[in-house]
């Protein structure tokens, strides 16, 4: 069908049928290439929803006050435990923070093809870059010497070992490699499991139910505050990962065979052991309020309902949340009094509800 346009003496002819070619080709991968980003016609909704989602959630880490914690840094009110805890919160995630973006500007977004798919990556990456300056602005109120968190993800080896984990499936995928393969759809459809669901999934947790505790007791408003947003940030990050793994197999299904689901689960069996190690780190003793045993069952249940929302067996159905109040500090819309000023203009300024807060 066309429709032409007569505006003055020139007419212009427009052809709805290119537009549905257009449509038509868009794809998660193998897709039309083309230089112009041309979001519509939107064949993934959900990425655009969750991209105006994440833009109603903007913060910058300079907005929260951190002279709270900045006393009780200085103090000798604090454990050394709890000041424990902060340094590997601190030092873990000035490292993954940056292997998340890395991985999503030079990979993930390289290789889909669907300008809608770029857009919301685009702000994903974004949004680990507020996360690692989150980290500095810590860092720098604390008076933490900067040297120290580049010896923490070198030197402790359960820091190091959940970073080799992810870089091992990053490296071998760049925007040249062939995707037209099983094989190459296999490489990419594991680097979105492991990055969204195994690891800031699931490997981003314990340290997330760790600070959140002390934040509960009054310790570390700024930080845990901080890490508040950034909880409700990796929430939709999950999310737009799922759903770009869901697409993916939806659109390849041929590479959606009982041994590539089995590897998929063995590596998120790997993520927990991984996980459950660097907890036993973070937590040498059980601290006031805070026991080790509580985070590693956490650990195992979120797990699952991660292999569960990209259509996978669980690996030990049955474990219960052991920390149920963290879905409650997570739901940060119930604060009426906490959003004043910018980031209550943000959120009027979207007419889309955010992303629900349920995958916790
Ligand atoms: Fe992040
Ligand atoms: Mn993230």
């Amino acid at each position: 069908m066309e429709t032409t346009f007569t505006i003055g003496n020139k007419s212009f002819v427009l052809d709805e049928d290119k537009a549905e070619e257009a449509f038509a080709a868009k794809r998660v991968i193998n897709g039309r290439h083309t230089m112009a980003f041309n979001l519509l016609p939107l064949k993934y909704q959900w990425a655009y929803d969750i991209y105006r989602s994440m833009k109603a959630n903007h913060w910058e880490p300079e907005d929260v006050p951190m002279q709270k914690d900045i006393e009780q840094w200085q103090s000798d009110q604090l454990s050394e435990q709890e000041r424990w805890i902060i340094r590997m919160g601190i030092g873990y995630f000035s490292a993954a923070e940056g292997i998340v973006g890395d991985n999503v500007l030079h990979v993930v977004r390289e290789m889909v093809t669907a300008p809608e798919l770029k857009l919301v990556l685009g702000r994903h990456a974004h949004e680990e870059n507020i996360h690692a300056d989150s980290l500095l602005y810590m860092i720098s109120s604390l008076g933490i010497n900067p040297h120290e968190c580049e010896a923490m993800f070198e030197q402790i080896p359960t820091i190091l070992r959940k970073n080799e984990f992810v870089t091992k499936v990053s490296q071998s995928l760049r925007r040249e490699t062939d995707l037209t393969t099983v094989e190459n759809k296999q490489l990419l459809a594991k680097n979105i499991f492991v990055f969204g669901q195994c690891m800031e999934g699931t490997q981003f947790y314990g340290l997330f139910g760790m600070i959140l505790s002390l934040y509960r007791q009054n310790k570390f408003p700024g930080i845990g505050q901080m890490f508040r947003y950034t909880l409700r940030d990796e929430s939709n990050h999950i999310e737009v990962f799922r759903n770009l793994f869901m697409d993916l197999i939806e659109e390849n299904q041929e590479i959606w065979n009982a041994d590539f689901r089995e590897e998929l689960r063995e590596l998120m069996r790997e993520a927990v052991r991984l996980e459950k190690e660097f907890i036993e780190d973070c937590l040498p003793t059980n601290a006031v309020g805070l026991s080790s045993g509580e985070f590693t069952q956490y650990i195992d249940y979120i797990a699952d309902r991660r292999l569960v929302g990209v259509g996978l067996e669980p690996l030990n159905s049955g474990v219960e949340n052991p920390l149920p109040w963290l879905a409650e500090l997570m739901d940060i819309s119930k604060e009426q009094n906490f959003f004043e000023g910018r980031v209550t203009e943000y959120q009027k300024a979207s007419a889309l509800e955010a992303v629900s807060d349920d995958d916790l």
